[in-house]
């Protein structure tokens, strides 16, 4: 277990991240490698951490998904030595295998024809929960668990938190920068007066893992279909048996009865909707929904003020983007406050970091959305469109690899960036 810090008497800080999710722990991890800054992380569920998943009462961001990273992303953990923990955890993707259901267009993204080892890698959050969670407990970063920001006020040269943990006294605590990483819809945003513009896709991911009668071969099936997009990734074998994890998007209303539904029967529609290609499916996991809908800040930054992860976009997960680019974001924000000296709360510093990363965050949040209005869309004239859209990506190399450079995180990247 992580000791519970006791800040009372340590009240300074060079940085507070609030939010100990995937990308506040992220980011905490990334700003250690770069300086010895004296970092808070205020969290407001209780901390675990042990060698097996994070579960149980932690649970919002690592949580029963999985997680689709990128080659970005592995390069950042690369850097900050998280990859080898997480190695074994992941399932390597040699192949995007992407179909139209009811249309002719198919297209196959392979890792050799785009020179890479793997298009990207799958790790059940929990597992990742659990690597980041042993990793930040080596460091001398301090985490607040159970404990929420009840006030924030700017000062002339920083941030004052307002923090309430569990039923003790109110703690006040200085910081130069605060990162706000607290989820969409960020209530600690809200109380500085950012708000949040949100649209609905009307629909709703439903999220399981799935066993398999045949191995999946490192194959991750992303297909379009008329109620929505269906994605199933490779997973590593539990107990001997090949899993995929699923990501199966639908209207809203159609998503409640599919919850509803028992496990032969939800099974059977699975089968319906995605074909025989991995056999018949086995088995199922625990089902979540989540109601999607693109959500992102009216700001990001300010002086002393950083808005990041799901707090400043949170996308549909569709072409599984999402934390790949809050982990761009979160590594080119380390650089940016590694070469700001003393000044890491200066307005001219964070301005630097929102250019850097402008074009990929503006890049990533319309390829996501428009994935699925693209796909959702049934008109015969647009379904021809985007049939002769995939054929197309089959048949002309450089296309197929735009896109899986995009889909791993390189297209929108200036060159060394990873
Ligand atoms: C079905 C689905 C599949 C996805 N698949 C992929 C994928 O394959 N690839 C990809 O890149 N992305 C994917 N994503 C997106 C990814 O899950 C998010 O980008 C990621 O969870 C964002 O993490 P976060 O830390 O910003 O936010 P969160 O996960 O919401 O974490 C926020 C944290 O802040 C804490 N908190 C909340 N309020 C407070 C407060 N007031 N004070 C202190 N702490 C607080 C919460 O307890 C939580 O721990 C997917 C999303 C969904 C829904």
């Amino acid at each position: 277990m992580v000791a519970v810090t006791d800040t009372r008497a340590n009240s300074n800080y060079d940085i507070v991240i609030v939010g100990g999710g995937m990308v506040g722990i992220s980011l905490a991890l990334l700003l250690r490698a770069q300086r010895p800054w004296k970092i808070l992380v205020v969290e407001a569920q209780e901390l675990a951490v042990s060698d097996s998943p994070v579960s149980g009462a932690y649970s919002s961001s690592f949580d029963a998904r999985s997680t689709a990273l990128s080659w970005s992303s592995r390069n950042i953990y690369q850097s900050i030595a998280v990859w080898p923990q997480l190695k074994r955890h992941l399932a390597a993707i040699a192949q995007i295998h992407v179909s139209d259901r009811g249309h002719a267009g198919l297209t196959r993204i392979d890792a050799a024809d785009a020179n890479v080892d793997a298009l990207g890698y799958v790790v059940e959050n929990q597992w990742l929960g659990s690597v980041l969670l042993n990793q930040l407990a080596e460091t001398d970063i301090q985490l607040l668990g159970s404990a929420g920001v009840e006030t924030i006020v700017p000062l002339a040269a920083g941030m004052c938190l307002g923090v309430q943990q569990s039923d003790q006294d109110l703690q006040t605590i200085d910081a130069k920068l605060v990162v706000i990483a607290d989820g969409a819809g960020s209530s600690t945003s809200k109380k500085l007066g950012i708000q949040s513009q949100s649209s609905t896709y009307g629909q709703t991911g439903i999220i399981a893992n799935i066993s398999l009668e045949k191995p999946h071969g490192g194959v991750a099936y992303e297909r379009f279909t008329d109620q929505g997009p269906m994605a199933l990734l490779p997973l590593t074998d539990f107990k001997g048996r090949p899993r995929s994890a699923l990501v199966w998007t639908q209207p809203s209303e159609m998503a409640e009865s599919l919850m509803a539904a028992d496990e032969q029967s939800f099974l059977e529609q699975l089968q319906t909707r995605f074909g025989y290609r991995l056999g018949r499916f086995k088995q199922l996991g625990e089902r979540v929904a989540y109601p999607l809908a693109l959500t992102t800040a009216t700001e990001q930054m300010r002086r002393h003020l950083v808005v990041m992860g799901n707090a400043a976009h949170s996308l549909h997960p569709v072409a599984g983007q999402g934390f790949n680019l809050s982990l761009r974001d979160a590594a080119t924000l380390a650089n940016s406050l590694a070469q700001a000296g003393e000044a890491i709360g200066d307005l001219a510093v964070l301005q630097q970091y929102q250019q850097q990363q402008a074009a990929d965050q503006r890049n990533t949040v319309l390829f996501s959305d428009s994935l699925p209005k693209l796909f959702g869309l049934s008109s015969s004239v647009i379904a021809l469109g985007r049939n002769s859209g995939l054929l197309a990506m089959d048949l002309i190399p450089s296309l197929r690899n735009s896109f899986a450079r995009f889909g791993m995180g390189m297209a929108t990247r200036e060159p060394g960036h990873g």
